[in-house]
């Protein structure tokens, strides 16, 4: 594995690359990595010649300092993982390298911009997609490869991807989570031993409310319950459970019969803030 922090090496690299016609496919990290992040590697290597990795912590996404602070990092133990796994070139640019040439670009996100993870952590995502903007504007991947636990950013991305023309296919991989439900996270490390456990109803929460609509509960009914059913287990705190459409991510009011819905939430614990989502039929 090439590992570099300079753009413009990488470019050259990247270069010579595509003289030889390879086909490259990126995936975006902030580091810490788990099997998660490696799931997205296998499948960036199954579909592209050339798999590059990104890690780097975008203070710019961060809507609170202390989030930013606290985010772990390990540079050194992903290096080591990722020479293990399908990793053809890592990327770990400096905050200099990456804001230094930022484009002012301002983005519109319509709905997407409003609801859910926009609503609760303001200017996330306009630091999320002049990041990721930044990116693709670098490498100019062929390919490049989220994870579906962060839905609404993949959304976000597809949107701004889209508006700014840019030719690069997106691709949603599954949710890899830990054996008892709890979506891998690289914030996961930051709970405490004691209520690592109650982690794994935010999950429960979330198939206990695609039960409820199987039953045929409504949307209000269903968040009453999955507000009730996380006050169970302290110190979970709900901070918004949503029932949206899978496609358009705009919260139902009501849920019609055979349509695809995302259930949504976030909530936090041990002053971490986790996120899960899952779809269903209704
Ligand atoms: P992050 O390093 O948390 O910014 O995540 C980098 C990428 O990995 C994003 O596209 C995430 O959606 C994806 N990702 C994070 N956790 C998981 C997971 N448990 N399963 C699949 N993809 C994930």
């Amino acid at each position: 594995m090439k590992i570099t922090e300079k753009g413009k090496e990488l470019q050259r690299h990247i270069q010579d690359l595509r003289n030889t016609g390879k086909k490259i496919g990126l995936v975006p990290t902030m580091g810490a990595l788990h099997q998660g992040h490696l799931s997205l590697f296998k499948n960036a290597k199954r579909d592209n010649d050339i798999v590059i990795g990104t890690v780097f912590v975008n203070r710019i996404q961060f809507n609170k300092k202390e989030d930013f602070e606290v985010y772990p990092r390990d540079l050194e133990k992903d290096k080591a993982i990722l020479e293990d796994a399908v990793c053809d070139i890592l990327f770990t640019p400096s905050e200099e390298e990456m804001y230094a040439g930022m484009k002012d670009l301002t983005f519109e996100f319509g709905h997407l911009g409003e609801i859910m993870e926009a609503a609760h952590r303001p200017g996330h995502f306009e630091g999320v997609a002049k990041i990721v903007h930044r990116f693709f504007d670098l490498i100019k991947p062929d390919t490049a490869y989220f994870g579906q636990k962060d839905l609404q950013q993949f959304k976000v991305i597809e949107k701004m991807t889209k508006d700014m023309k840019m030719p690069v296919d997106l691709i949603l991989c599954p949710t890899i989570r830990e054996d008892d439900g709890l979506a891998m996270s690289s914030r996961n490390q930051l709970l405490s031993k004691e209520n690592r456990p109650v982690a794994a109803k935010i999950y429960g929460s979330l198939n206990y409310a695609g039960d409820l609509l199987q039953f045929g509960d409504s949307v209000e009914q269903v968040k009453k319950k999955v507000a009730e059913f996380i006050s169970k287990f302290k110190p979970l705190e709900l901070e918004y459970f949503e029932i949206a459409d899978s496609e358009t991510l705009i919260p139902a009011k009501t849920v019609q019969n055979n349509k695809e819905y995302v259930l949504c939430i976030a909530v936090f614990l041990d002053g971490v803030r986790l996120i899960d989502n899952i779809t269903i039929i209704s």
